[in-house]
């Protein structure tokens, strides 16, 4: 049995709805900018997703209620990134035991308050494995499921086949995202992986506005980005 089959075989052991395998050698320079030195050994990324439950992620616009806002930071936040991360860590267990370097990425954890980000792109990894394309929310939009669905990531020396390329944006003319923001913080260009973040997306407003709502006693939520996107809205 191939080496991709054998992890694919384990990892239907968990519940994960996306698996992915890139090749990170594609995105090498990006990479090593955002996480270092210590993320260039690895040249195959592993990505797993969980969609969000629709009915949290619909109750969205009511967020001012405190019920809507508990639920969403529960549901589809807290526990959705421990089964992430649960699963990260049992299929990287797997692969070392397999003879191979393996460094799971913790999902959801920013490592640079700089410049907001993780020590390295889970959107990043999913996307150069085919599962989706960076829109214009800087969110990785999957087909079916829109950025209704949380990633991480198991970096690897493990000798992989990728299970997809890179697609292409599929954003065309909308800009629902860039309208809904409360805070303006896109500015509804293209996703080019020659251009920074920055020109697309400015995560210090986002960041500052989810801590001016904890310094006014309220939960800080939003993902209103993630709310009104086509591609994630409900089908029925
Ligand atoms: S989470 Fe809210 S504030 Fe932040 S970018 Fe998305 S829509 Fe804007
Ligand atoms: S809301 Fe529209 S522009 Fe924004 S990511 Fe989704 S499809 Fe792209």
């Amino acid at each position: 049995m191939s080496l991709n089959k054998k992890i694919q075989k384990f990892t239907r052991k968990f519940d994960v709805n996306y698996f992915g395998i890139s090749d990170l050698s594609l995105a090498k320079d990006f990479i090593i900018d955002q996480g270092g030195n210590i993320l260039s050994d690895f040249r195959y990324c592993i990505s797993i997703g969980l969609k969000l439950p629709d009915a949290i992620v619909d109750q969205l616009p009511l967020r001012s209620n405190k019920a809507v806002a508990v639920n969403y930071r529960f549901h589809a936040y807290k526990i959705i990134n421990d089964r992430l991360n649960y699963n990260t860590s049992m299929i990287s267990s797997f692969i070392q035991e397999l003879g191979y370097n393996v460094m799971p990425i913790p999902a959801s954890e920013r490592y640079d308050d700089e410049r907001n980000c993780a020590v390295f792109s889970h959107k990043l990894g999913a996307h150069l494995s085919g599962l989706g394309w960076i829109g214009k929310s800087c969110l990785l939009i999957t087909p079916n499921n829109g950025p209704r669905v949380r990633w991480s990531s198991i970096l690897t020396d493990a000798p992989l086949r990728p299970t997809g390329k890179p697609m292409g944006e599929k954003c065309g003319d909308c800009l629902d995202c860039v309208k809904i923001c409360p805070i303006k913080a896109f500015t509804g260009r293209n996703f080019d992986p020659n251009e920074s973040r920055e020109v697309r997306y400015n995560a210090q407003l986002c960041n500052d506005y989810f801590v001016a709502m904890t310094k006014k006693g309220q939960l800080p939520v939003c993902g209103m980005c993630l709310y009104v996107c086509p591609y994630g809205e409900k089908k029925s």
